[in-house]
């Protein structure tokens, strides 16, 4: 029986040995569970960690490599080939251009450059447009000068005889007998062209009752580039009357009565007006004996001959004088005064019987 029972015993103990071994026991499941996680999780998990981690590195790697290398490449693409495509293409350009710096430094200097080229050549742009809209202001210029001068207040304008004009009058146009108050004439003040179409400033004395006729006559021969070579007060003459037509200057008011008369000329009333006396000088026969005045004008009595500055009856200035009531005396049979234009004789009387 002991020897039953020590073989018992060893096969107990054998057998308890073959299981552990085999490992296959109900708690092997989870011992062996725990087992193999813990030998084929090491081996496995190292193995997997190698294999996932070198791929996972390997495609963490490649990701951030891909993405790194993307990011950087498109970064370094981007900016290489931007910077290259402006230091290869639009930085030669744009430098060759507008600056002669090379494009041997680096991105972004070359990126500077070009910014500062652009920039440059804004700026080359905007002063082209400057220049161009100058030149186009210039062009403008040239067209009002030309072709559409415009009217202003401040060129053409009626005023009272002020004290620095009457200054300017008194004892030459408006001499000590004058019996025309001062207060019936007015300045008036206009803008004309000369013959080589250049603007000038004009002055001029009238009686009132003619200021608003002339600077509308006036404003039109401007708009219309009539040349008239000077308007001056004929003060600035000494109000002497053959120097003033001889420089060819237009006037109007010069007190005077009519020769041997002790009637006030038309002029000496304010509503006579000489333009451009040179070439359309005055002329009468007298016992034989042709006057001309001025003097000087003698070569243009020939009316039909061609020169600057005649006035005939399709001439505008002729036009405007007899829309505005005036006379002209070209039209006179007895003698030819084609300078002058002037009211009728009943608005003289009535301004002598006025001022007598
Ligand atoms: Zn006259």
């Amino acid at each position: 029986m002991v020897k039953n029972s020590k073989n018992i015993i060893s096969i107990l103990l054998v057998m308890v040995l073959l299981c552990q071994g085999c490992g296959h026991s109900a708690d092997g499941v989870t011992g062996s569970g725990t087992a193999v996680t813990d030998v084929a999780g090491t081996s496995l998990t190292d193995s997997i960690r190698s294999d996932s981690g070198t791929d996972n590195s390997s495609a963490d790697n490649s990701a951030e490599n891909i993405s790194g290398t993307e990011n950087t490449g498109k970064d370094s693409s981007n900016t290489g080939k931007t910077d290259s495509e402006k230091a290869d293409t639009e930085q030669p350009n744009t430098d060759s251009s507008n600056t002669n710096s090379s494009n041997t430094n680096s991105s972004n200097t070359d990126q500077s450059n070009a910014d500062k080229s652009n920039t440059d050549k804004s700026d080359a742009e905007q002063s082209n447009t400057d220049s161009s809209v100058i030149e186009e202001q210039n062009d403008t210029t040239k067209e009002n000068n030309t072709m559409t001068p415009e009217i202003s207040e401040k060129d053409f304008y009626i005023a009272m005889i002020s004290d620095e004009i009457f200054a300017r009058m008194k004892g030459k146009s408006y001499k000590d007998d004058c019996n025309v108050p001062i207060e019936d004439l007015r300045y008036i003040h206009i803008l004309h062209k000369n013959l080589e179409g250049n603007t000038l400033e004009g002055e001029m004395v009238c009686h009132e009752i003619i200021a608003q006729d002339l600077l509308e006559i006036f404003e039109e021969l401007y708009l219309n580039n009539y040349p008239i070579e000077r308007v001056e007060l004929v003060d600035n003459y000494d109000a002497d009357d053959e120097t003033s037509m001889t420089a060819n200057n237009s006037s109007c008011f010069n007190y005077r009565c009519i020769s041997h008369t002790t009637k006030i000329s038309k002029h000496g009333l304010g509503i006579a007006v000489d333009i451009n006396p040179l070439y359309n000088p005055y002329t009468k026969i007298v016992d034989g004996t042709r006057t001309i005045e001025p003097a000087a004008g003698a070569p243009y009595l020939d009316r039909e001959a061609d020169f600057p500055y005649k006035i005939d009856e399709n001439d505008l200035c002729y036009k405007l004088f007899i829309e505005h009531g005036f006379q002209w005396g070209g039209s006179w049979t007895n003698s030819k005064d084609y300078q002058h234009f002037e009211l009728p004789d009943a608005v003289a009387d009535e301004l002598r019987a006025k001022y007598k």
